[in-house]
C-alpha cells in the first residue's frame, strides 16, 4: 500500500517494530529516560530551551490545549482560517467561550500578514491570535514568520496550528517569537496517532497563570509539573513514545536541515509532475505552496472519486481527497515524513495512466 494522505503517514519499519515493545511502569526509570529522551528531541525539532509538552490525544487535543491554557471566555481573539483546520481552530475558540473576530480568505490562499496588522491595530481589546501554518485541506503554508512579526510588534499571543508542519519545514519557535505551537506525531513526525506536542512561550505562561477556561486532561501547568518529575499526569500513549524515540534517532541522523531539503525537493518533484500533466494546483500562488501536501483539482469533467477509487483498488495508491466545499473537486497527494521522491512517483504515475483512461473517454 502507498498510503499518500497528509496523515497518519507512513512509518519506517524499526519505528514500527520499536512502538511494539512490552508495556513498563509509566511512573518508573525507564520511561523517565525515554520522556527525556523525546522531550529533547522535541526542543531540538520546535528550537525551544524550555521543554515541549507532549499530551496523549490527536493533533485537535493539542489546538484544544492550546486554547485553553491561554484564554478566559470571553477573550477576543482573531481567527486567522485559510481553510478547514483553521476552521476547526476557530470552532474550539468558540466552543470554550472565546468572542472571535474572523478573518478568512479564499480557500487556496495565503493570510496576508498586512491585514493581520491592520486588524490588530483597529482593535487593541485582541488578546491573541489563531493561525495555521500550513492548511493541509489545501495545501498552503502561510507566511507565518512574517504573521509573528506583526503580532508581535503589537504585544498580542499568536498560537499557531503546526500540526502538518512541525519536523517537516522550518518553524523554530523561539527565533519566529511564537506563543503556543501545536503538531501531531501522525503528521511528520514518522510515528502512529496518539501524541499531541505543544510548545508555550514565556508569555504563554503568563497568560496560562491568568488563563480561566475550563480544563482538566489538558492542563498544561499539570503536564509541566508532571514533566519536571520526568512523568505524564495521566497514562501516556507509551508505544507511540517508543516509536518517536526510534524516530529521532533517525531524524538526527538525517539533520534537521536535511530533513527540510527533502521535503522540499520531493513537493517541488510533485508539483512540477502535477503541472506536467496539465493539471491545476490548488494554490493561488505558488510560493506558498506545502512542501508537506500537495493539492490538485480534478480537470472538469473528470470523476475524481472514481479515479481514488481505482487508485486504492487497483494499484494499492490511497490518495486524500476534498475536505469540506472542496470534497469531490481536489485530491491531495501527502508527502511529509518518511517520503521519497520515489513514493510521490509511483503514486502520480497511477494518476496519470487513469487520467488519461477518463480523458480518452470523455
Ligand atoms: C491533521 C491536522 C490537525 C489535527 O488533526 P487530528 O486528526 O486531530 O490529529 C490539525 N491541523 C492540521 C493543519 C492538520 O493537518
Amino acid at each position: 500500500m502507498n498510503l499518500r494522505i497528509p496523515g497518519p503517514t507512513p512509518c519506517p519499519e524499526e519505528v514500527l517494530a520499536a512502538g511494539a515493545r512490552q508495556m513498563m511502569n509509566h511512573r518508573g526509570p525507564e520511561f523517565a529516560q525515554i520522556l527525556r529522551r523525546v522531550t529533547d528531541g522535541l526542543n531540538w525539532v520546535f528550537g525551544s530551551s524550555t521543554d515541549v509538552l507532549s499530551f496523549t490525544t490527536s493533533g485537535t487535543g493539542g489546538l484544544e490545549a492550546a486554547i485553553v491554557n491561554t484564554l478566559s471566555p470571553g477573550d477576543r481573539v482573531l481567527s486567522v482560517s485559510i481553510g478547514s483546520f483553521g476552521d476547526r481552530f476557530k470552532s474550539i475558540a468558540k466552543a470554550y467561550g472565546a468572542d472571535v473576530v474572523s478573518y478568512a480568505t479564499e480557500w487556496g490562499e495565503a493570510a496576508d500578514p498586512a491585514v493581520i496588522a491592520r486588524m490588530l491595530d483597529d482593535d487593541p481589546s485582541i488578546k491573541a491570535v489563531l493561525v495555521t501554518h500550513n492548511e493541509t485541506s489545501t495545501g498552503v503554508t502561510n507566511p507565518l514568520e512574517a504573521i509573528a512579526r506583526e503580532v508581535r510588534a503589537r504585544d498580542r499571543l499568536i498560537l499557531v496550528d503546526a500540526v502538518s508542519s512541525m519536523s517537516s519545514i522550518p518553524c523554530p519557535v523561539e527565533r519566529w517569537g511564537l506563543d503556543v505551537v501545536v503538531s501531531g506525531s501522525q503528521k511528520g513526525w514518522m510515528v502512529p496517532p496518539g501524541l499531541a506536542f505543544v510548545y508555550m512561550s514565556e508569555r504563554a505562561w503568563a497568560a496560562n497563570a491568568e488563563a480561566k477556561m475550563p480544563r482538566f486532561y489538558f492542563d498544561a501547568a499539570k503536564t509541566r509539573d508532571s514533566l519536571a518529575k520526568l512523568q505524564n499526569p495521566w497514562t501516556p500513549a507509551m508505544s507511540v513514545y517508543y516509536a518517536l524515540d526510534k524516530a529521532f534517532e533517525l531524524m538526527r541522523a538525517e539533520g534537521l536541515e536535511g530533513i527540510f531539503t527533502r521535503h522540499e525537493a520531493v513537493a517541488n518533484y510533485t508539483r512540477e509532475r502535477v503541472k506536467a500533466m496539465g493539471l491545476k494546483l490548488v494554490p493561488v500562488d505558488e510560493r506558498y505552496a506545502s512542501n508537506t501536501v500537495t493539492a490538485v483539482w480534478w480537470p472538469e469533467g473528470v470523476d475524481g472519486k472514481a479515479i481514488s477509487r481505482r487508485a486504492r483498488e487497483e494499484f494499492g495508491v490511497v490518495l486524500g481527497g476534498g475536505q469540506g466545499k472542496l470534497e469531490g473537486k481536489i485530491f491531495r497527494v501527502g508527502h511529509l515524513g518518511w517520503v521519497h521522491q520515489a513514493d510521490v512517483a509511483e503514486a502520480l504515475d497511477v494518476v496519470e495512466k487513469l487520467l488519461a483512461e477518463a480523458r480518452a473517454r470523455v
